[in-house]
């Protein structure tokens, strides 16, 4: 510790962070946030043309701007461009005087957008910021533009309480939710600017609950592509060619059922499944006891649809340490109002695949294209284009210092201690930081909550989260600088 710097463990000093957190959040976040919602800056897969559209400049714009706003003394913040790929916004803050040993903090977010999609309830809009209570609602609030606030929010409540931290470096990047294919260039081009970040924290993942902090101790990854089937050069008329024309609907069904069982969503190849590491099994029994129905809760499950498996424990292994397969798109067949009496000539669909940590998503792409391509039925063409893959992450073991602070900071954000699971999603960055960052520890967490929706319609920030998440941030962040002064 510094002369002058707080003791963190003194008695209401979470409680005063917690305080100064929720006034900064009301003073200089929510505005800015809220303008924020309204720009659709879609991420490059969604959006081939997002450089001439303009919507990632202005995200951009808006965010660098908010971070320069910032009273942080010797803060510098930098867009990062490179041609043909989306930005990188970079804030660096020095350490607090006495705090340089600590190293450098890395803190990590995204701004770019999973698109509108469909069903938003009455009065709701991707584009069209709602606040409802303590929600938010928007695309790209919670999955991931809170993230810059949150960080600079976090380091400027530990300055105001004159408390200590490392250099820090916040990360913001843009194509996230295309699976980060414009980092890697960014990394590269920054060269040691990250220096090696000790502690890592990614504000871009989920919560099982929102009334504490969750920390995620895993990440699934993906492979993803398309699976072509042509039977016919041409469509024909079903009834005179149904019997002797094999389906392409048929060879399609088929083929899937080669890869995923669809009575049980089980995926048949053995290439996407790892052995379970005992200790994530027992994370998931105990964490699966204490949530019970609440695992499955937060789905929208309509009329009578169950869960693919009632025990709590088993839900949380099926979203983060096994496999899965959801056809995310269909390409040749006419919508339900426009089907005439016509074998389809050809069919496509995009396969999404999440595969568990530690699973080699080559190995894994190598096997399904195999397994979809070999001896088709009724010799039909087949082909299957990869995508994209990434790896899943498995958090290294944590350090204790960090499992005290993570309690530490849930009690000063949420009055409740942490907790610990794994997440269904993906952070491709994740995975290359773990690969380059042996050493560092990770705080991997987020305010993606039960029904919060990311990616699907009547996507919500819950806000007393989000200042909760910035609390904890604070703390931790203190907790780390006190251990190297
Ligand atoms: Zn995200």
């Amino acid at each position: 510790m510094t002369g002058t710097a707080p003791d963190p463990d003194a008695p209401g000093h979470g409680t005063r962070l917690r305080a100064t957190v929720d006034e900064l959040w009301a003073v200089d976040v929510m505005e800015p946030l809220t303008a924020f919602l309204r720009i659709p800056d879609l991420s490059p897969a969604f959006d081939p043309a997002w450089s001439e559209h303009g919507h990632v400049a202005e995200a951009v714009e808006l965010i660098a701007g908010w971070c320069r706003a910032r009273p942080i003394l010797g803060l510098t913040v930098q867009v990062l461009e490179i041609p043909g790929r989306t930005p990188v916004v970079v804030c660096e803050v020095p350490a607090t005087p006495g705090a340089e040993a600590a190293g450098t903090v890395l803190l990590y977010g995204h701004l770019d957008k999973q698109p509108e999609m469909t069903g938003w309830r009455d009065g709701l809009h991707a584009w069209t910021p709602v606040l409802d209570g303590d929600r938010l609602y928007g695309r790209g609030g919670a999955d991931d533009g809170y993230s810059v606030f949150a960080a600079l929010t976090a380091i400027t409540a530990v300055r105001e309480h004159g408390g200590a931290h490392a250099r820090c470096v916040v990360l913001i990047e843009a194509s996230e939710e295309s699976g980060s294919p414009d980092l890697p260039a960014h990394l590269a081009a920054m060269g040691d600017r990250l220096g090696t970040p000790g502690l890592v924290v990614c504000l871009d993942s989920g919560a099982a609950s929102y009334d504490r902090l969750w920390v995620t101790t895993s990440l699934r990854g993906f492979v993803s592509g398309r699976l072509h089937v042509e039977v016919l050069t041409e469509g024909v008329h079903s009834g005179i060619a149904g019997g002797v024309v094999p389906s392409a609907f048929s060879v399609l069904r088929e083929l899937l059922d080669r890869v995923s069982d669809p009575r049980t969503g089980e995926v048949a190849l053995p290439e996407m499944h790892v052995d379970i590491p005992p200790a994530r099994t027992e994370e998931a029994r105990t964490t699966g006891a204490e949530l019970g129905a609440e695992v499955a809760a937060g789905f929208p499950f309509a009329g009578s649809t169950r869960p693919l498996t009632d025990d709590p424990a088993e839900q949380l292994l099926a979203t983060t340490w096994r496999p899965v397969l959801e056809v995310i798109g269909l390409d040749g067949l006419p919508a339900t109002a426009d089907a005439g009496n016509v074998a389809r000539p050809a069919l496509a669909v995009t396969l999404s695949f999440r595969i568990p940590p530690r699973c080699d998503p080559a190995i894994a792409a190598a096997a399904l294209r195999a397994r979809l391509e070999a001896d088709p039925p009724w010799g039909a063409s087949v082909a299957f284009e990869l995508e994209s893959l990434a790896w899943g992450w498995d958090a290294p073991p944590e350090a204790s210092w960090l499992t005290d602070a993570l309690d530490a900071g849930s009690l000063a954000g949420f009055g409740l201690d942490a907790r610990h699971f794994g997440e269904g999603g993906s952070i491709p960055f994740m995975a290359m930081l773990g690969e380059q960052f042996p050493d560092a520890q990770f705080v991997v967490t987020g305010v993606l909550g039960p029904a919060s929706n990311a990616h699907g319609p009547n996507e919500f920030l819950d806000l007393p989260t989000a200042r909760g998440v910035t609390t904890a941030v604070a703390v931790v962040l203190e907790a780390h600088a006190a251990r190297a002064t």
